[in-house]
């Protein structure tokens, strides 16, 4: 497994992933997405919204506005419930979350050893003294506060007063924005039960210790699903969205042994909800929530309707009753999906005796598609019909030209960022003096590093079949030495 530094590396090198305000210090709750972040996040967001959104014929969008009334946090709970335990040490000031202080390594000063420093691996105790963590995990020296409560949400005001009637708070989640729309699409959409509402959209948490790179950061997004149904359906329907839900990671060339699920135990269970699994990701920190899959029950409906004064009921035609819906609710995090394909794509493998980085991104997601590469910089001829591919190729795939560097350097440069294929323009493709033009150009697999020459005239159509994983093209001569991707991936 990567270790994050390389990752955070990366992303800052290759314009991934920036930290926000980095020219001022920086800060390290909120990170800036560069040119190659954006777009694969970008087409993170989008292979989610195509597959649980435009693909289904029972789910519909919705963008609502990140500052919603006050009531509406009173009513889910937020303002009394979204909080987590808090504890400071004495001696630097340090805050940390208690209920997660024994997944951080610690700081030990061991008496069995003359007190030596010694940075202990979290959760274990000391190797030489047998002592298990009791003081700050950071200094290593200060006693730790009793744990106080500590609410989540960033507060602001709505208006020019600064006064208790105009506090407004930034959404900690992009839920409560559907639930409170539920009736608005449901009568402009004639929708039927079972159906769903989804939306994609920034969240803040004014997290006690974010970190782990963007896995915790204050400000993020999400792509939330609420799928209302009958209830005594629910049980079933949670079920099929889990599976639903865990499969679409490895959809997009996410390694399943990467993967698992973990059930709530009854104490961990938010208290409207009947039942509760993560879909976890092994990220270099070890299982973390990459997405939680909930049965939220009637909770929101009742919630909102008791404190709107709305009912927010559905009219059910055979029993003809009204019925107050269930709720399943497949939450994920974009920036933690994002950041769990980047880890998962990154690969550090021995090629001719030189190390090669390759981020091994499914098509769908790499950030450039197509990399358009001259084999010689020098000849007009090579760089201009190189260009002119560029740019045909680009009214369809997110594609560029580079010719700063030799094209082994080129070559790597792209399997760095995860472009799935270059091509590349030769003398033989526009010819010379002693030989005439072949029109035809190479094209190189990222991950066998395979090549095939096709005609420029054939290379849109090739290129699509190649996006769509079919390797094996028929409109390449020869059969390639290319592999079928993601499903034959190299681990
Ligand atoms: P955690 O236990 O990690 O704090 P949570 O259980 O509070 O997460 P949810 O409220 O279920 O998280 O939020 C749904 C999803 O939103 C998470 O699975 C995660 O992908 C994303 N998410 C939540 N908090 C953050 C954050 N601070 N930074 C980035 N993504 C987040």
């Amino acid at each position: 497994m990567v270790d994050m530094d390389k990752i955070v590396s990366l992303s800052k090198r290759r314009g991934f992933i920036f930290q926000s305000s980095e020219i001022y210090g920086g800060t390290g709750s909120c990170w800036d997405y560069g040119p190659l972040g954006v777009e694969l996040k970008s087409n993170v967001k989008r292979a989610w919204w195509r597959d649980s959104v435009q693909s289904r014929f029972d789910m519909v969008g919705l963008d609502s506005s990140i500052l919603m009334h006050p009531r509406v946090w009173q009513a889910s709970g937020h303002l009394d419930h979204f909080s987590d335990p808090m504890v400071d040490c004495r001696a630097c000031k340090k805050r940390f979350r208690s209920d997660k202080i024994e997944e951080t390594e610690w700081v030990h000063y061991c008496e069995a050893t003359k007190g030596n420093k010694f940075i202990v691996p979290a959760g274990e105790p000391c190797k030489h003294c047998g002592a298990k963590r009791t003081l700050c995990p950071a200094c290593g020296k200060g006693e730790l506060t009793e744990p106080r409560q500590f609410n989540l949400m960033f507060k602001t005001f709505m208006g020019p007063v600064e006064e208790d009637a105009a506090v407004a708070y930034l959404r900690p989640e992009t839920a409560q924005g559907i639930f409170v729309n539920f009736d608005n699409v449901l009568q402009s959409m004639r929708m039927k039960l079972p159906f769903g509402i989804a939306q994609i959209g920034k969240s803040f948490r004014n997290e006690i210790t974010p970190g782990n790179f963007t896995f915790r950061s204050r400000e993020f997004e999400q792509m939330e699903i609420e799928f209302f149904v009958m209830p005594g359906t629910d049980e079933e329907w949670h079920q099929k969205w889990l599976d639903e839900r865990f499969a679409w990671y490895p959809k997009y060339g996410m390694r399943k042994e990467n993967l698992r699920l973990r059930e709530h135990e009854k104490d961990e269970l938010a208290h409207y909800a009947k039942r509760t699994a993560d879909i976890e990701y092994l990220f270099p920190m070890g299982w973390s929530e990459l997405e939680g899959v909930a049965n939220r029950t009637d909770f929101d409906l009742r919630q909102h309707a008791q404190f709107s004064g709305k009912a927010l009921e559905y009219f059910d035609e055979e029993s003809k009753r009204q019925v107050v819906p269930y709720v399943i609710e497949p939450s994920a995090g974009a920036d933690r999906a994002t950041l769990a394909f980047l880890v998962d794509a990154y690969r550090e493998e021995e090629v001719k005796g030189e190390k090669r980085v390759v981020l091994n991104f499914h098509p769908e997601l790499a950030p450039i598609k197509i990399a358009v590469l001259p084999l010689l910089k020098k000849n007009d001829r090579i760089v201009e019909t190189a260009k002119k591919i560029m740019s045909d190729l680009r009214k369809r795939w997110h594609a560029v030209y580079d010719d700063t560097a030799s094209i082994g350097r080129l070559y790597r440069r792209q399997d760095e960022v995860g472009t799935p294929f270059c091509v590349t323009v030769d003398v033989q493709t526009v010819g010379d003096d002693q030989s005439p033009a072949d029109g035809k150009v190479t094209i190189r697999d990222r991950d066998t590093m395979g090549q095939v020459r096709v005609s420029v005239d054939n290379l849109e159509a090739v290129m699509a079949d190649l996006m769509a994983g079919q390797w094996n093209s028929r409109k390449i001569d020869a059969s390639p030495p290319f592999r079928s991707m993601p499903t034959n991936r190299q681990p």
